[in-house]
């Protein structure tokens, strides 16, 4: 049986990780030589004309940098059916949808075995890094993840989140056991098709193994707030199922009723414990380890735009190590968090040489700024020059540029992993991106032997711009982190946030959507908006906030569950809450979402910090 798992070496991992990082250079061009042999019949390459050349020299001067636009041609004649060799040498069976979150809709990519590889990759080696600082007992996890709704392209190709690639895959379910983080949910709770029923099981299923539970996890911190928010709500009433043995009647799934039948028996004295400990809270502070007494941390993606949760999921977590989970995209993997240690802020990803080839367009940094403390990300220089993976240098932004994915054991030891790497490297496509914008900015911060230790920094796009004024998603989160302290003061909370501009009016100016957790009071939401629009420290904005070519900040209050509301309206493009990532800029474009968010205006201020 090839495909079953060998029992989990901790100490093995950690070296074969040091070892494929020693040499990075050398790994990243034995990593390309194999995409692009392995590739090399797929007409995409064959029309750049490389010639059967593998080294990244020739690469680099035939093939282009590309954003997934110019590749949408290629991709949709894959949706379609069309199984002549296009982007890669063997067929691609699996289309991923990105979450498309940041352009307004979800995105098509190739979706193959190989990063199922990768991605299992990942999860071991930073489970290692991670299991050797904070190690778990055998027990299970409360894994808040969904799926996506699943369908299939116009060609027949099973399409559906990459997350939902993933958690379908058996070997995911392998990898879980070996790692000793086995979902206390049952799949019928996992795959079920209402996104609210599945989450109130997921809690049930926690609260029913609540002593085996040895973390908490989701793929993006969101989830892992929004559930406890949720918890917030139904708390009682998962108190009831649990003292009853009946499950309620919100759950109207068959599959997830029945599969929970199997779970929930009458246990008053489990709900008794759960009332009183609930009932004993302050402001639900320290929620998730009264919850769960055996956790020894918590878990998933909680740098970039997750960063605006990490405040409330250190309330939830009381003392509870926050560990930020790795780094990647559907359209292939990069890096695993090798630094367990670090608070998430401060988390790094070291990047998996072979995995991937790996490009860097440095980004030009504006010294006059930088003692505002403040990079001028502005893009890129005229001509990207990337440099390449262990050229880049430590206190520099990049933007990420993404040749998937090879993957695989570089030096398999036993026959049985060489067997096994033979038959994958056999039938598994490899690779199926070139010289791809994945349209990340990272900062190097160290090295991890000779591959580098990247800081994710923000989306590459501009998020707010009117005329000469630019300002990025990092820009308009630390915007919001400085308004949102004022709201601090009142015990009130920036529940989530957008942003858009409103070139209806002349002068154009920035709107800012905030949901509250409470009514705020007038004079203190006068002040927010005034501290918003101050805190655009970019030189453009400001000059332009003073002669009034931009105009003022207005801030605007939505209902509370507006931003649910956009999430189920996601949900219903086929997104997966598992890689939801609230959309920081609303164009008119996305005008669906713009309508949710000015349908439910409740108050609006106009800065006059100006
Ligand atoms: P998706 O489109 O759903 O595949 O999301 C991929 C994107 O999520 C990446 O390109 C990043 O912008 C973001 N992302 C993924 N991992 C991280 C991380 N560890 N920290 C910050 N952002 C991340």
């Amino acid at each position: 049986m090839l495909e079953k798992m060998e029992k989990f070496d901790q100490e093995k991992v950690i070296a074969e990780f040091e070892a494929i990082t020693k040499d990075a250079e050398k790994v990243q061009r034995e990593t390309l030589k194999k995409i692009l042999e392995e590739n090399g019949s797929a007409e995409y390459l064959q029309n750049l004309g490389l010639n059967g050349r593998t080294d990244p020299e020739s690469f680099k001067s035939c093939v282009p940098l590309v954003t997934h636009k110019e590749l949408e041609t290629y991709i949709q004649r894959i949706a379609d059916g069309d199984s002549s060799p296009i982007l890669t040498g063997k067929p691609i069976t699996t289309i991923s949808l990105s979450s498309g979150t940041t352009q307004g809709k979800p995105k098509f990519v190739p979706f193959n075995d190989e990063l199922m590889e990768t991605t299992m990759q990942i999860y071991r080696t930073s489970f290692a890094f991670r299991n050797r600082e904070f190690p778990i007992g055998n027990g299970k996890a409360l894994q808040l993840i969904y799926s996506s709704k699943q369908f299939k392209t116009k060609g027949g190709l099973a399409a559906g989140t990459a997350t939902t690639n993933v958690y379908r895959n058996f070997q995911y379910k392998q990898t879980m056991k070996a790692i000793q983080s086995q979902s206390c949910s049952p799949d019928e709770v996992i795959f079920g098709p209402d996104f609210h029923q599945s989450l109130y099981c997921h809690l049930l299923c926690g609260l029913i193994f609540r002593n085996e539970v040895q973390l908490v996890s989701s793929t993006f911190a969101h989830s892992i707030i929004h559930a406890f928010r949720t918890f917030e709500q139904v708390w009682e009433e998962l108190c009831t199922d649990i003292r009853d043995g009946v499950l309620s009647s919100r759950i109207t799934v068959p599959t997830i009723r029945t599969a929970m039948s199997r779970l929930l028996k009458p246990d008053p004295h489990l709900a008794e414990l759960i009332y009183n400990k609930c009932s004993g809270l302050s402001n639900w502070y320290r929620l998730i380890p009264e919850l769960f007494p055996n956790a020894k941390y918590i878990y998933g993606i909680m740098t970039g735009s997750m960063e605006p949760y990490l405040k409330k999921l250190r309330h939830y977590a009381g003392e509870l190590p926050l560990l930020s989970a790795d780094y990647g995209s559907s359209e292939g993997w990069i890096g695993a968090n090798v630094n367990p240690q670090l608070p998430p802020k401060l988390a790094t990803y070291a990047v998996l040489p072979h995995i991937g080839y790996f490009e860097f367009i440095p980004l030009r940094v504006d010294i006059e700024d930088q003692d505002h403390n403040k990079m001028d990300r502005s893009f890129l220089c005229m001509e990207p020059k990337p440099v390449g993976l262990t050229e880049v240098k430590i206190g520099e932004e990049y933007e990420i540029i993404l040749t998937n994915g090879a993957g695989g054991r570089l030096n398999p030891a036993s026959q049985k992993e060489k067997a096994r790497e033979h038959i994958r490297s056999n039938h598994v496509p490899i690779g199926c991106l070139y010289r791809y914008r994945l349209g990340d900015v990272v900062k190097v911060m160290g090295f991890h032997n000779s591959s580098p230790e990247l800081k994710f920094v923000c989306r590459s796009n501009l998020l707010l711009t009117i005329n000469i004024d630019k300002n990025t998603e990092k820009d308009l989160q630390l915007a919001v982190e400085e308004a949102g302290k004022l709201l601090g003061e009142e015990k009130l909370e920036v529940v989530d946030f957008t942003s858009h501009v409103d070139t209806s009016t002349e002068p154009g100016h920035y709107v800012i959507f905030w949901e509250i957790s409470g009514e705020a009071n007038e004079e203190v939401l006068k002040e927010c908006c005034n501290c918003l629009d101050k805190s655009f420290v970019d030189a453009g904005y400001v000059s332009s906030r003073k002669v009034n070519t931009i105009g003022p900040l207005e801030l605007r209050v939505v209902w509370r569950g507006t931003f649910q509301k956009i999430l189920d309206h996601y949900l219903g493009l086929g997104a997966a809450v598992s890689q939801f990532k609230t959309p920081r800029c609303v164009g008119q474009a996305n005008n669906n979402v713009l309508q949710i968010l000015c349908g439910n205006v409740a108050k609006s201020y106009s800065s006059t910090a100006f």
